[in-house]
């Protein structure tokens, strides 16, 4: 059988990493088609791709195209006319449900590495999936096309750990901490590592977390602790809301709490803390002189593109899943988690570890679809696949992971500053 044609949408910092990587792995696919709103970004990405992976004379590793992908029509006739049988959307979250529907329009498999949003609601009720994808999942199902929904790193490779921390390490698991932890230094004043859009947005939006059968909702930064994680040393995290906890307590409905957290530096909650209170964090649209626009578009638009950051960036992250449960009878507390130097990544794609973290286990999925090892013909969130060839196949595309035997009383093993 030919090998299946992949279609990348969307030329970010996440964009750039899953295209270097799908140049890279070029022999899993038939062609690798990469698609953005304007074609500067993935004709730069492309022929930077070229230099570091192609054979001098060969044919160029991607194909760059533009297109809308809010638009159905555009993005079905994309497919159509390229051919793809797997889109890849790392454009951002507002496009996933046309592209979703040009999926299922065209006959093609979908992943994506974050969940929908309706561009200009804020504090939307959880679980988020059932909003916009799960609704989705018939269409799917009907044509028996394959949907693996928040394969980046948070969401992604943490509930692949979840996963995996279910069917190996554990007979019940009672607690679930996910933390994220970024050590690195991008020596910017103010920057996102990610989207702007998305990413202070969801810092912004009340914290969603699962405890006791029931989603509860906390005001942003009012839970935190201090934990020492492996590389990037003692930190201070935030209980924040995050995708994964939309759709997680499907797996574990036994799990008490799950939460998610993630570490903020002094500087960072400064600013976001003034631009909070001046309102200009907000998705509502205001009006000023003639022209409607929402507040943190305007913010989005003079921060630093997170793409940029990634020269001289210095230091590591550290993400992870703190698991405490019962394994034959005895309690259990394991760490799963992954770390990575913004250097490392840097130097084998020209990009930063958070853009890194996320294109890596995306292309990794999209390659387990292509060999036919993860293909549920349905639309699934990435934890109810089997997390086995997965977590054996990331380590080789780019990221390796390790687990940590932690102090049943909840402490962390030495206090070390990253
Ligand atoms: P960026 O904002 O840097 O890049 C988004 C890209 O998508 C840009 O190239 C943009 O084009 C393109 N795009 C936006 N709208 C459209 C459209 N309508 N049609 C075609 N292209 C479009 O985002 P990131 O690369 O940082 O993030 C990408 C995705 O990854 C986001 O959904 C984000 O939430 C997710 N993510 C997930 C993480 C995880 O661990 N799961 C972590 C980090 C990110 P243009 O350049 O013209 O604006």
């Amino acid at each position: 059988m030919d090998k299946p044609n992949l279609l990348i949408v969307g030329a970010g910092g996440v964009g750039a990493v899953a295209a270097q990587k799908a140049a890279q792995y070029h022999v899993e696919f038939g062609k690798v088609v990469f698609a953005s709103r304007t074609a500067a970004k993935p004709n730069a990405i492309a022929a930077d791709a070229q230099k570091r992976r192609g054979e001098p004379g060969a044919a160029p590793l991607l194909e760059v195209r533009t297109v809308d992908a809010k638009d159905v029509g555009a993005m079905t006739a994309l497919i159509r006319e390229t051919q793809s049988d797997i889109v890849l959307n790392v454009a951002t979250p507002y496009c996933n449900v046309p592209i979703m529907d040009s999926c299922t329009e065209a006959g093609a498999h979908y992943i994506d590495t974050a969940v929908a949003e309706d561009e200009y609601v804020e504090n939307a009720a959880a679980p988020w999936y059932e909003n916009f994808e799960w609704p989705r999942r018939p269409a799917f199902e009907k044509k028996g096309l394959s949907a693996i929904l928040g394969i980046g790193f948070d969401p992604g490779v943490v509930n692949v750990f979840c996963a995996h921390a279910k069917k190996h390490l554990f007979d019940r698991i009672d607690t679930v901490d996910i933390i994220d932890v970024n050590g690195g230094d991008h020596g910017q004043y103010f920057a996102t590592n990610f989207d702007p859009d998305t990413n202070l947005r969801e810092i912004k939006e009340d914290v969603i977390y699962w405890e006791d059968g029931a989603f509860k909702t906390i005001p942003h930064h009012s839970k935190e602790m201090e934990v020492t994680l492996p590389e990037v040393g003692t930190h201070k995290v935030y209980s924040m809301g995050h995708d994964e906890l939309h759709s997680l307590p499907k797996l574990l409905p036994e799990a008490k709490r799950i939460e998610f957290w993630m570490g903020f530096g002094e500087r960072y909650l400064q600013v976001f803390n003034v631009l909070d209170r001046l309102g200009l964090l907000s998705s509502a649209p205001i009006e000023v002189e003639g022209v409607r626009l929402a507040p943190l578009k305007m913010v989005k638009a003079v921060l630093p593109d997170p793409s940029t950051l990634a020269k001289g960036y210095s230091g590591k992250v550290c993400i992870g899943c703190d698991v405490r449960g019962v394994k034959d009878g005895q309690e259990r507390r394991s760490f799963v988690y992954s770390t990575c130097s913004h250097k490392s990544c840097y130097d084998d794609v020209g990009s930063q570890a958070i853009s890194y973290t996320t294109g890596v286990p995306a292309l990794t999925a999209a390659i387990l679809l292509a060999r036919g090892i993860w293909s549920p013909g349905t639309m699934v969130n990435v934890e109810e696949l089997d997390p086995d060839p997965f977590l054996d196949l990331m380590p080789e595309i780019g990221i390796g992971w390790e687990t940590q035997e932690l102090p049943l009383d909840g402490s962390w093993p030495g206090r070390r500053d990253g």
